[in-house]
């Protein structure tokens, strides 16, 4: 039986975090961080495609979605510039892009991941790997963790940081059961932050990418847009700015509802070529045909987009690709046009958990105190990261979120040996 101060389960984004934060007090004990992957931060290397968008300087409670209001004391206290100092203390330096994403400097997860690591490790913090904690018992004083090999760990203290359900390859399990039995409760889950299914089908375009305006329609009335590249797979719709709609989508797929509100049905309408007015593109078509007038309808939008995704439009427009461009009549041109600044795809739903970057819901935060990340219900448990019923857009959003509940759970775990 090992005796510590603090036990972390999770040695993820949040998990790491507290762990640097609690060894920083001189004062903390002994820690341990139990992690049932064989090595640490296996999600965390995969963040940002192995970059990691390790927070946003546009951090405000617009940009997540769940229990916002009752974190909005916790995104106060922790600021970018915080974490962004916090990192700096721990030996990271960072840059952020001209959107606001900030980076570690290097443009290495994997960085992110050693200097947490390191400086837990040379901070005294012991890591149990390859070892899952199957039980959390709360004890007359503190805590007993059984671990999967048989192992029990009795803490004072105990740091729930076992982060979601979505994206289960980078996660030995999620700790909603442990949470669950020590008292709490744990909303509705689906994944969110993943590719959109269309009802049509899109091999021939897929891995094509276009810069395009998408915009969410439920029972056809817009309900949100995003500007940025789309990518096309065999059946569904990919890329950062789909990704920010699958968070209505997602809950429309759980629930019927958006925001509370039922719907029946729901569409992406995509502006292929947002830069120009339907009136520029249309006039612009009708030039190519006038000067053009032998070349093939299936040529008409080689030198304005995407080779097969333009081909795709031409066919969807009802043109014959072979039909010489004189011979299209101007009706068609503008149908095509049309058909360019809003091609209507019906979603059929969101991928699952495997393709998902986050989940929503989780264990409601009216349950901790957003100060201290401790449990209201369990004196002496914290709650922290993705577990709990709250998550971001995408750009960095949901790792500052971890790290500032590592932050403010290390901290107070540690100040209250
Ligand atoms: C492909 C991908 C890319 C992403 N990119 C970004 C990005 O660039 N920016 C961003 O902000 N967010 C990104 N995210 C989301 C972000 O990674 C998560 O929100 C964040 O890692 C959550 O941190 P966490 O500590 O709560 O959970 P995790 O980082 O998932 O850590 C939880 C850890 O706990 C361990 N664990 C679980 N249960 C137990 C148990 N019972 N016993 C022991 N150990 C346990 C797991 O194995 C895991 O290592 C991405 C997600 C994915 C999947």
């Amino acid at each position: 039986m090992k005796r510590v101060n603090i036990v972390i389960l999770g040695g993820g984004a949040a998990g790491l975090m507290a762990a640097c934060t609690a060894a920083q007090n001189k004062n903390a004990g002994p820690i341990v961080v139990v992690e049932g992957n064989p090595k640490l931060g296996r999600k965390l290397l995969a963040t940002g495609n192995g970059r990691c968008n390790l927070t946003n300087m546009h951090v405000s409670p617009a940009h997540y979605h769940g229990d916002v209001r009752a974190a909005e004391p916790l995104l106060a206290q922790y600021t970018p510039e915080k974490i962004r100092a916090v990192f700096r203390t721990l030996g990271l330096i960072t840059r952020e892009d001209s959107e606001g994403r900030v980076y570690p400097h290097n443009l290495q997860a994997a960085a992110v991941l050693s200097i947490l690591r390191d400086y837990a490790a040379e901070h005294g913090v012991l890591f149990l790997l390859e070892r899952t904690a199957v039980s959390v018992q709360k004890m007359k004083k503190g805590f007993r963790i059984t671990l999967s090999d048989g192992e029990e760990i009795e803490a004072a203290k105990c740091i729930l940081a076992c982060g979601g359900a979505a994206s289960p390859k980078h996660s030995c399990s999620d700790g909603y059961t442990l949470a669950k039995t020590l008292g709490h409760t744990v909303t509705l889950l689906y994944p969110v932050l993943t590719q959109l299914v269309c009802k049509e089908k899109l091999k021939s375009v897929s891995g094509a990418r276009c810069a395009a305006e998408a915009t969410l329609l439920s029972d056809g009335q817009p309900v949100c847009s995003e500007s940025g590249e789309v990518q096309f797979t065999d059946n569904s719709l990919s890329g950062i700015c789909i990704f920010g709609l699958s968070i209505p989508a997602g809950e429309f797929f759980s629930t019927g509802k958006i925001q509370g509100k039922p719907y029946k049905t729901l569409s992406v309408r995509l502006d292929c070529l947002p830069d120009l007015s339907f009136r520029e593109l249309a006039d612009y078509l009708l030039e190519i045909r006038a000067n053009f007038p032998d070349r093939p309808a299936g040529d008409l939008l080689t030198g304005l987009m995407h080779m097969k995704v333009g081909f795709l439009l031409i066919q969807r427009a009802g043109i014959d690709p072979n039909l010489l461009l004189r011979r299209i009549p101007q009706g068609q041109i503008q149908k095509l046009a049309a058909l360019i600044k809003g091609w209507t795809l019906e979603i059929t739903g969101t991928k699952g958990w495997n393709d998902a970057q986050v989940t929503a819901g989780g264990i409601p935060l009216s349950e901790v105190n957003v100060e201290t990340m401790e449990s209201k219900k369990v004196p002496g448990l914290y709650l922290t990261g993705e577990m709990l019923n709250i998550h971001g857009d995408c750009g960095g959003y949901n790792l500052h979120f971890a790290w500032s509940t590592g932050c403010a759970a290390g901290a107070d775990a540690a100040r209250r040996s």
